[in-house]
């Protein structure tokens, strides 16, 4: 499959150009791709920044909280978002917070409205309920989804519900990315190899 790597890239990182043979591996693509946000595309909890919790860009187009203290997403998220994008990949939001609303003003502060097709943050036990509205709204298979978090007990919740789930331990990465398209290319075989033996 050609996915490569010629992304919009603004960033200053460059571990994005060792990737491309990595991608040109995969079988099959997820159709959707679901983040947590929380420590998965930003270093921080939205919900634990200090009352009033509001965001803004300063005159210098900076994200900052009401004390003026920047506040930034990883450095590779975007360019995690941008490429899906660029290969018409879906992309949606799964999160437990408790701050929807400054949840929302941080991925429009970030210009990440344009990315995110789904956004399902409401606070709740399990992630199930957020894929099942996902799933309904989308119409998209759980086996089509691709899911990234850094909590091992959604992982495990979500991998059970049928959706490829991916552990991020310390924000996302683009190996980390890449190794989760990798994980829904080898399931996807494994699932397809599987439905075929019981026909
Ligand atoms: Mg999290």
């Amino acid at each position: 499959m050609d996915m490569d790597m010629d992304m919009d890239t603004d960033t200053d990182t460059d571990t994005d150009t060792d990737m491309e043979p990595l991608l040109d591996t995969l079988t099959h693509v997820p159709k959707l791709v679901i983040f947590d946000l929380d420590y998965t595309l930003w270093p921080f909890w939205v919900d634990s920044f200090p009352q009033p919790i509001q965001f803004q860009k300063d005159s210098s187009g900076k994200v900052i909280d009401y004390r003026g203290r920047e506040v930034k997403p990883y450095c590779d998220s975007h360019n995690i978002l941008l490429f899906l994008q660029s290969h018409n990949i879906t992309c949606g939001v799964a999160s437990r917070t408790e701050e929807k609303v400054a949840a929302e003003q941080l991925i429009t502060l970030f210009g990440w409205d344009k990315f995110f097709k789904y956004k399902e943050m409401f606070f709740v036990d399990s992630k199930i309920s957020h894929f099942d509205n996902i799933r309904t709204k989308s119409e998209i298979d759980l086996e089509d989804m691709l899911f990234f978090d850094d909590e091992p007990r959604n992982i495990y919740e979500v991998q059970r519900f049928g959706v490829v789930a991916y552990l991020v331990e310390d924000g996302i990465t683009m190996r980390n990315f890449i190794e989760g398209m990798i994980k829904f290319s080898d399931k996807k075989t494994e699932y397809l190899a599987s439905m075929e033996k019981n026909m």
